[in-house]
């Protein structure tokens, strides 16, 4: 047998522990997971990321104003281990000292952090690696020489040996520069070693929304020394002008891959235009199943054969669930849920084009579901620290909290344990992206195999997974308009229908095919959508040759 390729993982974000503020969204989720999958089957595979001091901003809610803010906190992790190895970058034309630590805790022992906050580094270069995209512009560059080029030598000096270097998301591109440099180093041309290190680079590209894709200024990079010896052609020759962290990642690479289906068709019209890059594939993301699902509700859908009996405790296990997350509930916000009232659950990055307040376009619509007990809804979600339309979004859901109060409740400070308790105790769980700007999603995988009924705009891995009526809901049919209030109109009014003439009658008069739809939505996830199809698949289309 061919022996399986060595790859290092390159990422800003892990989510490996809820408390442990290494991440700040789906990514980072993404990237935990996966990391878990390959330490549980031994996998040749590391993971490269940065030891974050304060990480993402914690989110704190003025009550008074309705008005969310970020506070930062400095963390001290005791159990991360110390490697004894240090390299050395050059940002602005100094040095900058990069300790490497070693994760070895909660199932993962392959992550390798690098940190800059260390005796020997001047202020600014400890506050390198101080907050997770809480810049921009030369601070973001200096954070993505760390993670590239500071990776790369971390892996020299560790002594490990690498076939593959795995890029997800373009932040880790300037390792590509470095893996030139050292061909170029031992005396290849510029042409040479971009081919050679083409052979060696595979890429994961995420969001379709264009701002997300980050890009800077040739000047910029060359000015904090991100180039190494890479000329300012060379440099347009690989990002353009301005450069673009995305493309260069597709120019980098032999391969690439999206993160759904969907997404496959919608990254390759995005980079259509892009001469000389990869062709992009798509592998849909995954859940590390351990992590995220109640093993009872597995083995229960498992043995479900549709009679009284395993109904009965299929339904017994959910209500169970239900009631923890009631109880979770009131122990943060001191509110009290319905266990009989059907529970929408709604946690997601205050993203606008996530619409975290689509139910609440039409007030004459949602009011008197919520009054009548029929519906209740917790939310949760943070906006990015600079992101004022995100915050506003969280402002006007802390406002239907207190205009229904009992009904809608918001969780601050969404993290992993709250996305855990949601995608577990709800009934449903509601998502409503405007098509198609959802890269994968993987909330709503966790939600399924926990019994938790998807309802959803057909975007990221729902249209591969969704059997409308069978194991979830879609609504809006696939609509996609360039006009976004004709899409909100359009999706809001399918929203509508879908929860009025399917999701609420089935909850209270037909128990038996809610239930049937549990059973159904766990067993048709649980493999297509566990972390163990995914790792086979990077390694069967990306990673081997
Ligand atoms: C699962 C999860 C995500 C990713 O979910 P999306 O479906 O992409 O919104 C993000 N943050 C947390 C805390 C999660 O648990």
């Amino acid at each position: 047998m061919k022996k399986k390729p060595s790859v290092a993982y390159f990422c800003m974000e892990y989510a490996i522990e809820s408390k442990v503020k290494f991440y700040a969204g789906g990514l980072g989720i993404l990237a935990g997971d996966y990391m878990k999958e390959a330490c549980d089957r031994k996998e040749p595979l590391i993971g490269i990321g940065i030891k974050w001091k304060q990480g993402y901003g914690e989110q704190r809610i003025d009550h008074e104003s309705c008005k969310p803010y970020d506070a930062y906190i400095n963390n001290v992790y005791k159990f991360l281990k110390d490697t004894g190895v240090t390299v050395n970058v050059t940002i602005r034309g100094r040095d900058v000292k990069v300790k490497v630590w070693q994760y070895d805790a909660h199932g993962v022992d392959n992550l390798y952090l690098l940190d800059t906050d260390i005796d020997g580094n001047d202020d600014e270069a400890r506050w390198i690696t101080g907050q997770l995209y809480g810049w921009f512009g030369e601070e973001r560059v200096a954070q993505e020489i760390v993670l590239g080029i500071g990776g790369v030598r971390a892996i020299r000096a560790l002594g490990l040996d690498i076939d593959v270097y795995h890029f997800n998301e373009g932040h880790a591109l300037f390792a590509g520069f470095e893996l030139i440099k050292e061909k170029m180093d031992a005396g290849l041309s510029f042409e040479e070693a971009w081919e050679k290190t083409r052979d060696e680079v595979v890429f994961t590209t995420h969001t379709p929304v264009i701002q997300g894709n980050e890009s800077h200024p040739i000047d910029r990079l060359i000015y904090m020394g991100a180039n190494l010896c890479l000329t300012k052609e060379n440099l347009i020759t690989l990002g353009g002008d301005p450069f673009n962290m995305t493309v260069g990642a597709l120019r980098l690479s032999r391969k690439a891959n999206a993160v759904s289906d969907l997404h496959k068709d919608t990254a390759n019209k995005m980079w259509d235009e892009v001469e000389n890059r990869c062709g992009i594939i798509g592998i849909t993301n995954a859940i590390h199943i351990p992590t995220w699902v109640d093993q009872t509700m597995l083995e229960l859908a498992e043995k479900y054969n549709g009679d009284d009996k395993s109904r009965e405790s299929l339904w017994d296990r959910h209500m169970h669930n239900k009631k923890e997350l009631i109880r979770f509930v009131e122990n943060k916000t001191g509110v009290k849920l319905d266990p009989e009232v059907l529970l929408i659950g709604f946690s997601r990055r205050a993203a606008p084009y996530k619409r975290s307040n689509l139910i609440f376009s039409d007030r004459s619509f949602i009011e008197p579901l919520l009054k009548n007990k029929k519906l209740q809804i917790v939310f949760s979600g943070k906006a990015h620290p600079l992101d004022d339309t995100g915050k506003e979004i969280i402002s006007n859901i802390l406002a239907m909290t207190k205009l229904y109060p009992g009904s809608v409740v918001f969780l601050e400070n969404y993290d992993m344990e709250i996305g855990k308790a949601l995608t577990t105790g709800s009934d449903v769980w509601l998502n409503n992206p405007r098509r198609p700007k959802e890269a994968s999603g993987t909330s709503g995988m966790k939600a399924a195999m926990n019994g938790v009924l998807n309802v959803s705009t057909l975007d990221g891995w729902w249209p591969e997974a969704c059997q409308h009526g069978v194991n979830g809901w879609q609504f809006g049919d696939g609509y996609e308009d360039v006009d976004e209030e004709k899409c909100d109109a359009h999706d809001f009014n399918a929203l509508t229908r879908c929860l009025l003439e399917e999701v609420i009658p089935t909850y209270y008069d037909n128990r038996c095919k809610w239930i049937d739809m549990m059973a159904s939505s766990i067993n048709t996830t649980k493999l297509r959508f566990g972390m163990k199809r995914m790792l086979d698949e990077y390694y069967e289309k990306l990673y081997n040759k």
